[in-house]
């Protein structure tokens, strides 16, 4: 019997890949999403494989036939635009959603691992931000539907944990980027890319000083497949400590891409943390999982994903 996975949010961005590496890697895995930000576009490649998708939203309850090894919680819109207009929903599946993939984990006798996010730090007082960091959040803020529902699944995660004896883990997810990112989600990499490629004014907000350390997709799933088979219950960062400022960010785009765009600054969006860096000691020392692919090699690959979906 193969090892079998069950993915929320499959058809998303990260989920979709985090599905065709477990494939790869000879597991079955059973995808769950409702749709409301990704796309079957991202899962369509994979219908000849051992790969079954279930259309359910799993803030309702949650029932899968057969055994179950794993639970990836992946669902949750992740980009600040999609939870901005989808408050109610980013709450419900980082808190309801949360609950029912853990109840389907309890009930499995499966391992769960929780999509968490560097945001559980917030605007962050303490940088690089090490796991031991409780953050700064502002729970009535417009980011707080996200940041809060996130702490939210961190700390039930932890409870099923501790009351219920589930082997849990949680990964903290720094920015990460990649093909199937959405053209018009609205984080900093995509705009930008399909700004450049249109030879539009790239849009960055506030004056572009603001930092994030941004991860290639391959890396970050290499770093999840090795927490969830690691005895590791304790969050982990994963994420690649290349800091850039976002105006930086914004250069290198238009340079990579040859295009005529110039940088016009937007308002900076309320709440907007200053500073992002994983402190990734605990990644490095307990998964010996550290990034491998640079940005700039990142970005070719992104720009030619994104050339193609724009041609
Ligand atoms: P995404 O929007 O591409 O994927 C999220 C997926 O979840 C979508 O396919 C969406 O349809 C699905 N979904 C949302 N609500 C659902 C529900 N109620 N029921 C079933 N499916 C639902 O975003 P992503 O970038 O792939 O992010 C995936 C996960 O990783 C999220 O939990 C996010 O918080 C986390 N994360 C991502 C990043 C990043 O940089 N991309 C950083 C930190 C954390
Ligand atoms: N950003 C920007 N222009 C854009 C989109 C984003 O300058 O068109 C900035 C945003 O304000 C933030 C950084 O880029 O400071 C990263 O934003 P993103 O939405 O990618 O992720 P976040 O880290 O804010 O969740």
């Amino acid at each position: 019997m193969k090892t079998r996975v069950v993915i929320t949010g499959a058809a998303g961005f990260i989920g979709s890949h985090l599905a065709e590496a477990l494939l790869d890697r000879d597991y079955a895995v059973v995808g769950v999403d409702n749709l409301l930000t990704g796309s079957t576009a991202n899962i369509a490649h994979l219908v000849n494989r051992d790969f079954t998708f279930i259309k359910h939203d799993v803030t309702n309850y949650l029932f899968i036939e057969g055994p179950i090894d794993y639970v990836l919680h992946w669902a949750s819109p992740a980009s600040p635009i999609d939870y901005l207009e989808l408050p109610i929903q980013t709450l419900k599946v980082g808190a309801l959603g949360t609950h029912k993939a853990l109840g389907l984990a309890k009930e499995k006798r499966a391992t769960f691992v929780l999509a968490s996010t560097s945001e559980v730090y917030g605007d962050p007082l303490e940088h690089p931000q090490k796991e031991t960091y409780w953050g700064n959040v502002n729970p009535v803020g417009p980011r707080g539907v996200y940041d809060e529902a996130k702490r939210f699944a961190e700390a039930i995660t932890v409870a099923y944990h501790r009351f219920h004896g589930l082997d849990t883990k949680i990964v903290r997810i720094f920015n990460t980027y990649g093909p199937r990112m959405r053209i018009n989600d609205g984080r900093a990499v995509p705009a930008f890319i399909s700004q450049a490629l249109r030879n539009e004014d790239v849009t960055v907000f506030g004056d572009g000083t603001q930092t994030r350390s941004f991860t290639y997709i391959t890396d970050l799933v290499d770093g999840i497949i090795k927490l969830m088979l690691s005895s590791v219950n304790d969050p982990v960062n994963i994420g690649n400590p290349r800091e850039t400022t976002i105006e930086e960010i914004a250069r290198t785009i238009i340079r990579m891409t040859g295009a005529k765009s110039r940088i016009v600054y937007k308002p900076l969006p309320t709440d907007d943390p200053k500073v992002r860096q994983p402190d990734i000691t605990r990644a490095r020392t307990l998964l010996k999982w550290e990034p491998k692919v640079s940005l700039e090699e990142g970005l070719v690959k992104t720009i030619e994903y994104f050339r193609t979906k724009l041609a």
